[in-house]
């Protein structure tokens, strides 16, 4: 028999971290101890208090059975309720709010919902490659809109050309950004918001790092700007906020018919979320927030390990005010995937080349902060001793 892969896997883009992947293993079998700030897996255990919530809720039959497909009413609930409390957002529970087996899944799959072969959608360029994967899928094609330094990393909606824009059916975003780190502020958002009007534009607004910051500003919710309900949708994650990567929670709030579509493609796919696992989710987002708190001062002491470092190494570093994320650019005259694989040769340490979010992420490089300290300053001291810069 002759097995063919459909078109939509077979023409999927190169995996371009597949030759550092490569050079890692073969650099362990030679026994080399590798320092690995490629993973962007928070390295932590989950909350006790959230294990303890499941371990209960996982031992109540009720919750044994199918779940809801939009998700628990009362998960829904804790959700809007942490809206208003943390982002001053009002949403309705029955229609504004849907729950997602990790909020990848919805992301990959909101452009089912919307976009037809033939139509594009607006994908950051670096990016977290779903956003293009998901827009392939559905038949449709990525714009990609690049996101510069000299423009703080935030996109410039002028140049994306008007025959782009006349067949634009979503744009994805995402602050704190991953992999730059950068963030965005309401002003933006409201510019975000009239742009969308303007073109009929559904938003998704990717908001997996709001909890992460490291300073007094917090992250704003795109939801927060006025206007933006009538235009799009926020996707939230517990994934890194509270070291629950493993348990796929995430979830959809927003505009009630973008909602309402991604829950039709939902229902024809999955069954919605084990309820028990939403049960601990919402002691996770509503019980006692001073792990959460304590996460954050472990996160930025070692972003300043690293930050610090890299500059007595000589590069030039923009220290990150919240995500997992160190971005900066390799020494000149090189390239990404040539720094990446020097770090790797001169100082056993994996880095992931910028390139790999998208062409406009080359000449840079992603350092993640999920290694305790100790390994950050050892990490430190082979960089500064193999002299790169
Ligand atoms: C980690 C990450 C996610 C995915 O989170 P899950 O909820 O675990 O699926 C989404 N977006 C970005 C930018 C991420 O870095």
């Amino acid at each position: 028999m002759d097995i063919k892969l459909a078109d939509r896997v077979a023409e999927l883009p190169p995996y371009l971290f597949a030759e550092i992947d490569r050079a890692k293993n073969a650099a362990k079998d030679r026994g080399v101890d590798i320092i690995d700030l490629g993973i962007g897996d928070p390295d932590q255990p989950t909350f006790s208090y959230i294990i303890d919530k499941l371990d209960e809720a996982s031992r109540n039959p009720a919750y044994h059975r199918y779940p809801s497909y939009q998700g628990l009413g009362v998960f829904r609930e804790s959700v809007a309720r942490w809206y208003d409390s943390r982002f001053g957002v009002k949403l309705d529970p029955d229609t504004e709010v849907v729950s997602l087996i990790g909020s990848k899944e919805g992301i990959a799959h909101i452009s089912l919902a919307f976009t037809n072969p033939g139509d594009i959608n607006l994908v950051p360029d670096p990016g977290y490659p779903v956003y293009n994967i998901g827009t392939l899928f559905a038949g449709g094609s990525s714009y990609y809109m690049p996101l510069t330094e000299e423009n703080c990393f935030l996109p410039d909606f002028d140049a994306i050309p008007a025959d782009v824009l006349e067949k634009t059916k979503l744009m994805f975003l995402n602050y704190p950004n991953n992999p730059t780190a950068a963030p965005a502020d309401k002003a933006f958002f409201e510019r975000v918001v009239a742009f969308a009007k303007k073109n009929n534009i559904i938003v998704c607004h990717d908001a997996a790092y709001t909890e992460l910051y490291f300073g007094d500003d917090m992250p704003v919710s795109f939801l927060e700007v006025e206007g933006a309900k009538d235009v799009g949708v926020e996707f939230h994650s517990l994934s890194k906020t509270y070291n629950m990567t493993g348990w796929r929670v995430g979830f959809c709030v927003g505009n009630a018919d973008v909602v309402a579509g991604l829950g039709k493609i939902k229902t024809n796919i999955d069954s919605g979320l084990f309820e028990a696992i939403q049960i601990a989710a919402i002691e996770a987002i509503e019980g006692d927030q001073s792990e959460q708190a304590a996460l954050r001062d472990l996160y930025r002491k070692r972003r300043d390990v690293l930050v610090d470092g890299l500059r007595e190494a000589g590069f030039t570093v923009t220290s990150p005010s919240a995500s997992l994320y160190v971005w900066f650019r390799v020494p000149k005259g090189q390239t990404s995937s040539g720094f990446a694989k020097e770090l790797l040769d001169d100082a056993g340490i994996v880095a992931t080349p910028g390139n790999g979010f998208g062409p406009s992420g080359e000449g840079f490089i992603r350092m993640t902060l999920c290694l305790p300290e100790a390994r950050l300053i050892e990490a430190v001291e082979r960089i500064k001793a193999a002299k790169l810069v």
